[in-house]
């Protein structure tokens, strides 16, 4: 069997008004995601999905991977993933960042096609006794939003899922108050995460940690600049509250960094970014070594989410899953048979592969040719709390 094409294909979702919400990045008023089909000779094709800005993924795709790929086997992942990365990619796209973002779509659609030629489901492919569901727990706090901090927290409580997760990382004092009235609000005992999407410098990290530890949150996420890695170890040092890092990690090689310099508790991966389902599955290696959990982050579209399913089914160090919980038809209606969660569990697709299908007319419907928009984040929050 040989490659015989990598399509691209660009989508967008506009929010309406009252589903738009606030994160780190500014306003939240669309929805985009970015897959690829890997076409082959035999007619068998498989689909990806990468989570970064289209024009520059087309241009990667386009330029290098799809010229480098074409004529080969594409059950030949490893040696292709190699050849993309340490033979051609490092010099022309860097050893981190957009094109191992790219690669990662195209490694996620090769696996596709293994699982299909061997009919198998790709946990499957990466386990003998993978789990038959994935425990999640919720994204859907963000500040100032429709309904409120608790009744929300309540209300993805009783859909059965195994915690929730809150966006801080705004306003030091009052992302404090956000997290006692939440806490108040699901009881003790249920698991809430905290994200602060590098939003504090250390002196406001250091400032908020003892009230999350008192609030007994399952751990802080990604609460400093993704490179200041220093910074997560002295975080690490000084509280008992577990620091989670991983969604703007590339490759296994950031991962063993953080690792090794005592920097991170929690690991998590995004297979749309991180270099797909192979750099995923040594990451899982990386992660059993050290006796690290891995909680892998999700924000995108169904074919990302069915990738993650499948590796978060099959990954030993894996445990709860996200996910994002705000209005996205890009991950609700983009399937011909949607992803199933059944009282806070997703259930991996079970046919060969990913094991899904796209709906034809929601990719007419939501296709995009325009321009892609640059967000400039404000700068982290200072230690202004009293
Ligand atoms: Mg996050």
């Amino acid at each position: 069997m040989k490659i015989t094409d990598i399509k691209t294909i660009r989508l967008r979702a506009s929010l309406p008004l009252e589903e738009q919400f606030r994160t780190r990045s500014g306003q939240r008023k669309i929805r985009s995601a970015f897959l690829v089909q890997v076409d082959t000779n035999e007619g068998v094709t498989g689909l990806g999905s990468c989570s970064g800005n289209g024009t520059i993924l087309e241009t990667i795709v386009n330029q290098v991977l799809n010229p480098l790929l074409l004529g080969r086997d594409p059950c030949s992942i490893r040696e292709i993933w190699e050849q993309a990365y340490v033979g051609a990619g490092v010099r022309l796209f860097g050893s981190r960042g957009i094109g191992v973002v790219a690669l990662s779509g195209v490694d996620i659609a090769l696996w596709d096609i293994l699982g299909k030629v061997k009919n198998k489901p790709i946990r499957e492919l990466i386990s003998e006794s993978p789990r038959n569901g994935v425990d999640l727990y919720a994204t859907a706090l963000y500040p100032e939003q429709s309904g409120g901090d608790m009744e929300t927290a309540l209300s993805w409580k009783a859909k059965g899922f195994q915690g929730i997760k809150i966006k801080l990382g705004f306003d030091l004092s009052s992302d404090l108050e956000r997290v006692r009235a939440v806490r108040s609000a699901v009881g003790e005992e249920f698991p809430l995460m905290t994200d602060a999407n590098m939003g504090y410098d250390l002196s406001a990290a250091l400032k908020a940690l003892p009230i999350l530890q008192e609030c007994g949150v399952g751990w802080l996420e990604e609460p400093l600049f993704v490179e200041d890695i220093d910074g997560h170890a002295r975080l690490r040092a000084n509280s008992q509250v577990p620091i989670a890092v991983g969604e703007n990690l590339h490759t296994r090689h950031a991962f063993q960094e953080y690792i090794i310099r005592g920097a991170v508790d929690v690991l998590q991966p995004d297979v749309a970014r991180v270099g797909g389902i192979s750099e995923m599955i040594e990451v899982g290696a990386l992660a059993e070594r050290h006796g690290l959990p891995i909680s892998l982050h999700t924000y995108g579209d169904a074919v990302g989410l069915a990738a993650s399913s499948h590796v978060a089914a099959a990954l030993k160090s894996s445990t709860v899953m996200e996910l994002d919980c705000t209005y996205n038809p890009l991950q609700t209606a983009l399937l011909k048979e949607p992803l199933k969660v059944q009282n806070g569990t997703l259930i991996p697709p079970s046919g060969p592969g990913l094991g899904i299908e796209l709906d034809f007319d929601a990719i007419t419907k939501y296709h995009y040719l325009g321009e892609e928009e640059l967000n400039v984040r404000e700068a982290p929050l200072r230690a202004s709390y009293k």
